[in-house]
């Protein structure tokens, strides 16, 4: 790989260690009388990103209480250009007033936009019907509202008590329900008014933690919070994604501020992202950041300082991140037109199967989240997030009723019992699993070809009858050929089933013709198609420009299909010059052939490129 920008190659450090000294030296270097010029020049800043800095409670002690210590720690990150500090305060102390403001104003008087934060804690989650709990909160807002105009709310601002008053309080009512409305009312009345009473035009910030499936169970509503608040930061920690404890799939963190950040419209402030036990993973920390750029946050938010900084040993994914810096900001700004990607359906608030969109961004199926029913695109993803929506059957019958198409999870078509679309596949067994590593790959017409994985896999089993014949990919045992990937003509549009495997992350270890398979359904609608291995994602832009995201820790060969016609020469690829191969390709069934223009390329691992037609 030769011009990957792969921030782990044992080649690299050495010029940028030497570009951290030149900051380091710059930094250190500044005339005294600067720190307190009256207008401050503002330090080198990214043209295309905005990047800031949590300091916790604890960094702020360490790192930024004394003069000389905070020179030091800015000179430290220098290399992230920051634009703004997020202070976090834990203290219910008035006296804490005078050093944060001291602390404030030598930050401020250095370039530095500076804000406030506030962990919502008492060594663990709050009761929110417990007036110690309440104070404590109300005592830090209180403080934080005498020195900034504008306050973030870290994402403990959830709860999972089960006291006594918290169980009368929920009386009948789920915890979901009674908790999302218990935490929004008090966090109106002992956060957001208590900071208002101080400094009535301070801004109140909500974080949303990048845990959506236990949102309202513990108390976050989007749908109620982000109208109650001033701003919104969405979290897309995916950290290491296999072996940390939540194993979010990275691509996760772009839908998060699509759905999330989308929703909020104006009010989206920020992502935030950390490198919290990720020692040793400089690749997959990188990779939170690109799904930040790629998604166009308004502002990045390193959390946080004491953990990017020695001795804590999971800095060391420090230096691949400054590193990578110029990177981002460089993609940044080439990126044109909206981002474009297939319809999925996430309504505010509703959980589903596992991060699936994560997974799905993970084969090279580009997420559009809309809250809303998608009514008006050629086909649209559905899974069991969309049961929360009352009109679900209704609203899905319509749409393949107007000739449209639907593609379903089969999870969700199971929990649709009782309606009409549940008829479109005549199952005669479905209890337990199957596994194999073969499988059959239905091509155009009745010609298909078995493939075989590296090893078996598998999923809910799904045994169908003969006719009518649905079966697009199959996984074949002796005894049956099982449902995989299911296409069936309903009424005037049609119903796509897809079998999750029992591992959502085997969807990435599946066969490349049957990923292909899967990506085909969706080429009417993008207008583009993903050939290749999994854990390649794929971001389209406008009607000119794709990023291609290999995330695996191996080479990917792949290609981008389009319609026959487009064009074969005049094709870039902007980030590194990357050598393309464009070419129209024929592929021939018996009398039947069909034509595609191909732009195919070798990708390094967690190499990203941007490809531009002319
Ligand atoms: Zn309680």
């Amino acid at each position: 790989m030769p011009s990957s920008p792969a921030p782990l190659a044992a080649s690299r450090p050495a010029p940028r260690r030497r570009l951290a000294l030149v900051f380091l030296a710059g930094a250190l270097s500044l005339p005294p009388g600067w720190l307190r010029a009256e207008a401050p020049a503002p330090g080198p800043r990214w043209q295309h990103i905005k990047t800031a800095l949590f300091f916790t409670s604890e960094d702020v002690k360490q790192l930024l209480a004394k003069p000389e210590d905070r020179r030091a720690t800015l000179a430290y990150f220098a290399p992230l250009r920051l634009t703004k500090v997020y202070l976090d305060n834990a203290s219910v102390d008035p006296a804490a007033v005078a050093s944060l403001r001291e602390i404030a104003a030598d930050l401020r008087a250095q370039g530095l936009e500076v804000s406030g934060a506030v962990v919502p804690s008492n060594r663990g989650p709050l009761c929110y019907n417990n007036p110690d709990d309440m104070a404590l909160l109300e005592g830090r807002v209180r403080v934080l509202a005498q020195v900034f105009d504008e306050i973030i709310v870290d994402d403990w601002l959830f709860t999972t008590c089960t006291c006594a008053k918290c169980l009368e309080g929920r009386g009948s009512d789920s915890w979901a329900d009674y908790r999302s409305r218990l935490v929004a009312e008090q966090s109106k009345r002992h956060l957001i008014d208590a900071a208002k009473q101080v400094r009535p035009e301070v801004r109140v910030i909500i974080k949303y933690p990048n845990w959506y499936e236990g949102h309202r169970q513990n108390g976050y509503d989007v749908a109620r919070q982000t109208p109650q608040f001033d701003g919104v930061s969405v979290g897309i920690e995916t950290r290491q994604p296999t072996t940390q404890d939540q194993h979010i799939p990275t691509y996760s963190g772009f839908v998060f501020q699509q759905w999330i950040g989308g929703d909020a419209g104006a009010k989206w402030r920020s992502a935030w992202l950390d490198n919290s036990q990720m020692q040793g993973a400089g690749n997959d920390f990188v990779a939170q950041v690109w799904q930040a750029v790629l998604a166009r946050a308004p502002e990045i938010i390193f959390w946080c300082a004491g953990e990017l900084h020695p001795p804590n040993p999971s800095c060391d994914v420090y230096p691949p991140l400054w590193g990578m810096m110029p990177e981002f900001d460089r993609l940044a700004g080439m990126l044109s037109g909206p981002a474009r990607g297939i319809p999925i359906h996430l309504p505010l608030g509703a959980v589903g199967e596992y991060n699936i969109f994560g997974y799905l961004g993970m084969v090279g199926l580009p997420m559009a989240p809309r809250t809303a029913f998608p009514a008006d695109s050629k086909t649209a993803i559905f899974t069991q997030h969309s049961l929360r929506d009352p009109q679900l059957g209704a609203e899905l019958l319509a749409r393949v009723r107007s000739g449209k198409e639907v593609f379903l999870t089969w999870s969700l078509l199971r929990d649709l019992r009782g309606s009409e679309l549940r008829r479109a596949l005549n199952v005669i067994s479905e209890d337990g699993t199957v596994a194999s590593s073969t499988f059959r790959v239905r091509e155009m017409f009745w010609r298909s070809t078995p493939v075989e994985a590296t090893r078996p896999l598998t999923f809910p089993r799904i045994e169908l009858s003969t006719w009518p014949y649905v079966r697009q990919v199959a996984l074949v045992r002796e005894d049956a050929d099982f449902g995989v990937l299911m296409t069936a003509p309903y009424l005037e549009g049609q119903v796509d089933v897809l079998n999750m495997p029992d591992n959502s992350y085997d969807l990435q270890r599946l066969p490349e013709p049957v990923l292909n398979s899967i990506r085909s359904l969706f080429f009417g609608e993008l207008g583009v198609r993903l050939v290749g291995r999994g854990g390649v994602a794929l971001y389209p832009f406008g009607e000119r420009q794709y990023v291609l995201y290999n995330m695996n820790d191996g080479p990917a060969k792949v290609a981008l299909r389009l319609p026959a016609g487009s064009p074969t020469q005049g094709w870039q690829e902007r980030m590194h010059s990357t050598n393309l191969s464009v070419s129209e390709v024929q592929e021939d069934r018996g009398p039947w052939t069909r034509r595609e223009t191909e732009v195919a390329l070798a990708l390094g691992p967690f190499e990203l490129v941007l490809l531009e037609r002319p």
